[in-house]
Parts: structure tokens; C-alpha cells; sequence
């Protein structure tokens, strides 16, 4: 099985300085095979990425007469599988024409030559022409590695590690565990139907003000300057923190319910057609909670339990969860759901968290993982965006008094 594992780095500085020019090889790489499979489209020639690559490798010392200090698996893996992959995907109609790789383009780099030719010992890492570089953890898996990408985001470098591991671990027998309903939500990021909820960071709203300051300074700075640098780092290092933040609740709360159900019931949230409303959009996009439901679906997969989504149309927050009753006017304003119908008060989330659960219980068994057969037609999604809005955007109101 492939399992990827992620590592935070510690390069020193000529490490870190090597990294970067290995970054800028590979996007020069990617370039060059781009501008020529260009050229040849022009001239009538379709240059595979064999080709390009030969063609790159006959130049490479005489054009960038520098590249002999680097590890040519950097030019080789831009051109070979990244450039590779975008004239595929291009070919087969599913993304635009590739486009040329900019400088402040997000600065990765692939460092291995194949399978198990990267060692990593201990909390240390050897790549090519750079040689034992610390890491800030061990990697987690037994197995060849496969494949190494070296990355930075803000201001932290990473290395993403493929293993082929060795043998899989044993995966815990979900059965006996409850069956569990999640209610997401801008206020609390989830409330299960076991009475857990797990609290939204908000990390943007957190540090929206200092990160507002630090643009108003950056905007003030003259560009290329010493200190548009210098700032230009700040702000990409706190938005890696706000990206820290929001990481670690969602992997945090997603963890924690899925080691504790047999099957989960979620709604099936459309955030992209939500996020169009702007009124709503910064607090959703903080929130991420389609990435959060895809998470815990993986998370899901990964360890055997089933994952049902409700349909569209599913009032999970309007139905009384002790009678069934539908409560069209719902105001929702109000946090306690309150029925008319037989009288039951509950917390507005954890009301629809059950309720959640009952859709899960009432699937059954022979469906898939990912509840394929629950869901609506991709035309009638559409027509429920409006209704879906309204929803989060009074929620989003209570949000923002509370
Ligand atoms: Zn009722």
C-alpha cells in the first residue's frame, strides 16, 4: 500500500539556499521543455516527454551552464512527469494548455531517481548533491521509498515521502462502535449525534487584523526592496500559520469521530456554490468545511467505516429528531430546536447531528463506502443553493455576535 508521508525540515542555510536553486532548475526545466513542445506544436512535431527530455539533457550544459552543480533528477521529474502530466491532462480535454511556470510560482522540487534510491535514517534524510539534511520527525512508515518531493510553504521547507509499505497494518474492527451523525457548521466546526462538539479555530478571524496591518505595509513598500522582502515573508508565514491552525482541528475532530463510529452520517454541504454568496464566503472559506468532510471521508475509507451522505434536500436542521416532524418555519435564530409537535427541546446542532445518524442507520449494508447511491442528481443540487445559503448565512449572523 502507498501512504505518503509529509516532514517538516531543518536545512541549514546553505542547505535551504540549495533547495531553492533546485526549485528554480526544476521550473526552468519545466519551462524550457514547454517553450519546445511549443515550438513543435507550431512546426507540426508532437515531441513526447521522452523526447523533450532528450532534447532538454543535449543543451542543459552549454544554455545553463550552472545546472551541473544540481541533481539532475530535478530537470528530469519536471519534464519527465509534471510537464508530462499537464500535456496529458490537456490532451485528454480536462485542464487548459500549460501554462509557463512563474518565479513566485510555489516552489517544489522531486529529488529521487526511482524507487528506494532516497535513505532516511533516523530523523535525517539524504537527497541527492545535498546530502544528510535533519528532519523534525521520523517517518512514520516501513517500506521502499518511492518517491520525494521536496516543497516550501511559507516559510518552512518539507519533504512529502511515498512508501511502499511493507505490510499493512491491521485496521481496527469498527463494528460495536456507534453509528454517528455529524452536524458541520460555522459555529462549531462539528457536533456528533454522541454529544461531541468540536469548536471552529476561526484561525483567519484570528489574526485578520495583524494580517490586514501586515498588507497595508506591504502595499507601502517599495517592490524588490529590502523590506518588501522582508514582509513579503511575514505574510506568507502567517498565513501558513492560519493553514496550521485550520489543519489541526480538522485533522484533530476527524480523527476523534471516525476511531469512534461504525458509520457516519454527513449532509452533503455545495460550499462552492455557497462561497459565491460574499457575505458568507470569508467565513466559509475559513471554516473549509468541504475539506474537512473530505477529510474525515478518507480518514473514513482508510479504517473500513461507511460514510453516508444525506441527500440535498435532507432538512437535517428543520426535522424533530424525536417525532420526525418537519418545522418549515424554523427561525434560525433560534439555537434550541423546539417542536411543536410533541414538545422535545434540543440543541439546534446536536438535533440535526441525530438526525444525521438516522440517515445513516436507515442505509444499508450492500452500499458503498462513500454512499454513491444516497446522493441527489447533480441537476437538482443546483436548484437548492439558494436555500443552502440562507441557512449558513444566519448562521453566519449568529457567528458573528456570539
Ligand atoms: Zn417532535
Amino acid at each position: 500500500m502507498l501512504k505518503t508521508h509529509t516532514i517538516a525540515l531543518d536545512p541549514n542555510n546553505v542547505q535551504a539556499t540549495q533547495f531553492a536553486q533546485h526549485c528554480g532548475y526544476a521550473r526552468v526545466a519545466y519551462n524550457h521543455g514547454l517553450a519546445d513542445f511549443k515550438t513543435g506544436l507550431d512546426e507540426g512535431v508532437w515531441h513526447s516527454h521522452i523526447a523533450l527530455c532528450r532534447r532538454f539533457n543535449a543543451i542543459k550544459h552549454d544554455t545553463y551552464d550552472w545546472c551541473g552543480d544540481m541533481s539532475q533528477n530535478a530537470s528530469k521529474h519536471a519534464i519527465y512527469t509534471n510537464l508530462n502530466d499537464a500535456v496529458s491532462r490537456w490532451k485528454s480535454g480536462q485542464n487548459r494548455f500549460p501554462r509557463f511556470k512563474k518565479k513566485s510560482h510555489s516552489k517544489s522540487y522531486q529529488a529521487d531517481s526511482g524507487r528506494g534510491t532516497i535513505s532516511v535514517v533516523g530523523k535525517r534524510i539524504k537527497l541527492p548533491k545535498i546530502g544528510w539534511v535533519r528532519m523534525f520527525q521520523t517517518l512514520r512508515y516501513l517500506g521502499t521509498i518511492c518517491k520525494v518531493v521536496i516543497s516550501k510553504q511559507g516559510h518552512r521547507w518539507f519533504a512529502s515521502i511515498l512508501v511502499d509499505t511493507f505490510a499493512d497494518e491491521p485496521i481496527p474492527d469498527p463494528r460495536g462502535k456507534p453509528i454517528v451523525g455529524v452536524d458541520v457548521g460555522i459555529k462549531h466546526l462539528a457536533v456528533t449525534s454522541e454529544r461531541q462538539y468540536f469548536e471552529n479555530p476561526k484561525a483567519l478571524r484570528r489574526h485578520e487584523r495583524k494580517l490586514k496591518r501586515l498588507q497595508r505595509q506591504f502595499s507601502r513598500k517599495v517592490k524588490g526592496s529590502r523590506n518588501w522582502y522582508k514582509l513579503k515573508d511575514k505574510i506568507a508565514k502567517l498565513h501558513y500559520r492560519i493553514t496550521c491552525i485550520r489543519n489541526d482541528a480538522h485533522h484533530k475532530a476527524t480523527t476523534a469521530i471516525v476511531k469512534g463510529a461504525s458509520r457516519i452520517g454527513i449532509e452533503s454541504l455545495n460550499v462552492a456554490g455557497m462561497i459565491k454568496n460574499h457575505k458568507l464566503a470569508k467565513a466559509l472559506a475559513d471554516a473549509s468545511l468541504s475539506t474537512f468532510l473530505e477529510m474525515l471521508k478518507y480518514k473514513s475509507e482508510r479504517t473500513d467505516v461507511k460514510v453516508v451522505e444525506a441527500d440535498r434536500f435532507y432538512p437535517s436542521s428543520k426535522t424533530c429528531s424525536a417525532c420526525g416532524v418537519v418545522d418549515s418555519d424554523l427561525s434560525l435564530s433560534d439555537r434550541t430546536y423546539h417542536c411543536r409537535a410533541c414538545g422535545h427541546i434540543q440543541d439546534r446542532d446536536l438535533n440535526a447531528a441525530i438526525n444525521l445518524r438516522t440517515v445513516a442507520e436507515g442505509h444499508s449494508e450492500t452500499e458503498n463506502a462513500c454512499g454513491d447511491s444516497v446522493r441527489p442528481q447533480q441537476l437538482r443540487r443546483e436548484s437548492s443553493n439558494q436555500e443552502d445559503s440562507t441557512v449558513i448565512g444566519e448562521q453566519l449572523l449568529l457567528f458573528s455576535l456570539s
